[in-house]
């Protein structure tokens, strides 16, 4: 059934408006019309089935007809840091992260990647890009995302958190470290992972990281691409923590 993102949802009755692009899509593409079946969802765990009542020039009314119980949120709270990469590649990484359960994702930067500023246009492409992710996955939230300013101060911001804490480095020699690590931290309240910028981090990062109570972890012994790495540590993580197994 098609999924519509409504923000303003609050209620499991009553009726709503699909508007602005979820409207040109539910008319456009999908050509949908009253008597429609669909699920909305707010993105913040509401999602629930509705009917559509009305088609307005640029408004789909719907009748909301209860709740959608099931849910698909990952049982325990991921946090992607990824230093910011360049072209599509957080897009991809937004994508790639909304399916494999991320609660957030975090672009930062580092002495190899290039200065960050906020852009409002960048970050409404990639809440878009989470709401299409979300809605192919079927998740009823939408990971938050944010622009995190230097690593020095996500480090500092994450020093005194009680989450597992892990950092991807190629450097790290020893197999089988993130299989340990994540073994280790079962029963944890939430796990985050630091991921490099395409140049790497440096070694001063990576004491930092270790500084701030970051466990330096490798991913075998092939050098991933940075968005490789974050989807494979991802996928771990859900493996050994989460709800993929
Ligand atoms: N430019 C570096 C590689 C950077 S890879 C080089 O060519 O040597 C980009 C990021 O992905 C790294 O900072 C690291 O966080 C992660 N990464 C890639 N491969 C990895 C591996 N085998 N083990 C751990 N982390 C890895």
């Amino acid at each position: 059934m098609r999924r519509f993102f409504i923000e303003e949802m609050t209620e499991t009755t009553g009726t709503a408006r699909i508007t602005g692009a979820e409207f040109t899509h539910l008319k456009k593409v999908l050509r949908l019309s009253v008597g429609a079946d669909v699920v909305l969802f707010n993105g913040r765990g509401l999602v629930t089935q509705a009917v559509i009542v009305e088609m307005g020039d640029n408004f789909a009314e719907v009748r909301i007809t209860g709740p959608c119980p099931q849910t698909r949120e990952s049982p325990v709270e991921i946090t992607l840091l990824q230093a910011f990469v360049k072209g599509d590649k957080p897009e991809f990484i937004i994508q790639k992260a909304t399916e494999l359960g991320a609660s957030a994702i975090s672009f930062y930067t580092t002495e190899r990647t290039v200065p960050l500023a906020p852009n409002p246009k960048r970050e409404a492409r990639w809440r878009k890009i989470s709401i299409g992710a979300a809605k192919q996955c079927r998740r009823g939230v939408l990971p938050r995302i944010s622009v995190a300013g230097s690593l020095a101060k996500v480090l500092a911001e994450w020093e005194s958190r009680g989450a597992l804490k892990l950092a991807l480095w190629e450097g790290v020699s020893e197999a089988g470290t993130i299989k340990e690590a994540l073994r280790s931290g079962s029963g944890a309240e939430g796990v985050v992972v630091l991921v490099g910028p395409e140049g790497g981090f440096s070694k001063d990062e990576v004491d930092a990281a270790a500084r701030a109570g970051f466990r330096i972890v490798g991913l075998g012994p092939r050098i991933l691409r940075a968005e490789t790495a974050a989807v494979a540590a991802l996928a771990l993580m859900q493996y050994e923590l989460g709800d993929l197994n």
